[in-house]
């Protein structure tokens, strides 16, 4: 069997037409001749509107009543599009992580995979049928629904991946892949072909929204290959691969939010001092002060005042060159 894990975030499932649309890209998917396991988020915003629910009726509602709350926009999207594809003739089943033998150890809320025992997605697969698994959760050793932690499902997709031996692990959402810079923020952004799981991680932790960083180191220790791109177009988005390939040097730009400041980040393969110090040198050239610097071998930061932010980022977009350089 050929198996290939396709995952969709809550934007790509927000209402029945961007279900239909993941439906149908499920479709095409087993048309060509892979057997589907499709892991999905909670619709849209579902889950704060959950959260927020569960404040109005109690200030701390305890965190295993806040699990059993969470998961249940996972499991509205798994009946949604298994509903959707038996609807377009594309025989399917919907299962909880805990039906598709996601175990997690941890508190609640944020657990971890302790393992997952594949058998009956395995089995489903076999039969000819997609299997549309809830993402977000699993069952911990009390047999208690237990969340992953915000973002969880990208984790669940991964772990999902690597016990299926999956070709490869898509990760379907409402941008086209990963960009040299946030294109909201940065006009010249382009998307990246191809980014090693180290840079990735290290762009998740600087602040890119894309992927949860668990889930991008979780792929790195088990060799499943992602593929970040868009719900709504057909092109290629961003392959997420083994460390071993690729050049060194600035790759691409990330930015968070740090109390009155923000940290802009320059990621890539084997940055140096002289990377740190050029970082500096481009800022400080434009006006913009450089309050604290780290270094590591991913990611040179320097902490600039929050309205600098963007005019930052603009410019080391601008002295790299990363709107061209980038494939
Ligand atoms: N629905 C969960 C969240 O909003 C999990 C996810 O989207 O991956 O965090
Ligand atoms: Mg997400």
């Amino acid at each position: 069997m050929n198996i290939l894990v396709m995952k969709f975030g809550g934007t790509s499932l927000a209402d029945p037409e961007k279900i239909q649309r993941a439906a149908a890209r499920v479709a095409r998917a087993r048309r060509r001749g892979f057997a589907v396991a499709a892991v999905v988020s909670a619709p849209g915003q579902m889950t704060d509107e959950l959260l927020s629910l569960a404040r109005r009726v109690a200030r701390r509602a305890p965190a295993r009543e806040l699990d059993s709350l969470m998961a249940a926009g996972e499991q509205i999207s798994i009946a949604l599009l298994a509903s959707a594809l038996s609807g377009r003739g594309a025989p399917s089943v919907s299962l909880t992580g805990a039906q598709a033998g996601v175990r997690a150890r941890g508190p609640h809320g944020a657990s971890e995979i302790a393992g997952v025992r594949p058998a009956r997605v395995l089995a489903e697969l076999a039969r000819g049928r997609v299997a549309v698994v809830a993402g977000f959760q699993g069952v911990d050793g009390k047999g208690d629904l237990a969340t992953l932690g915000r973002g969880g499902s990208d984790l669940t997709a991964a772990a999902l991946a690597a016990a299926l031996k999956a070709w490869a692990c898509e990760i379907y959402t409402d941008v086209k892949g990963v960009y040299t810079a946030d294109p909201r923020l940065v006009p010249e952004a382009r998307k990246i072909g191809k980014i090693s799981f180290s840079e990735m991680l290290a762009l998740a932790e600087a602040g890119a929204q894309v992927m949860q960083p668990r889930s991008i180191s979780f792929a790195r220790s088990r060799g499943v290959r992602l593929h970040v791109r868009s719900a709504f177009h057909d092109a290629e988005g961003t392959w997420i691969g083994p460390d071993a390939a690729g050049e060194n040097g600035v790759k691409a730009l990330a930015v968070e939010r740090v109390g009155v400041r923000a940290r802009v980040s320059a990621v890539g393969r084997g940055l140096r001092p002289e990377d740190a110090e050029a970082t500096r040198k481009i800022l400080r050239s434009c006006g913009i002060a450089c309050r604290r610097a780290e270094l590591s071998a991913f990611r040179a930061s320097c902490e600039v005042d929050a309205r600098e932010a963007v005019p930052a980022l603009r410019a080391l977009h601008k002295a790299w060159q990363l709107g061209r350089r980038a494939a």
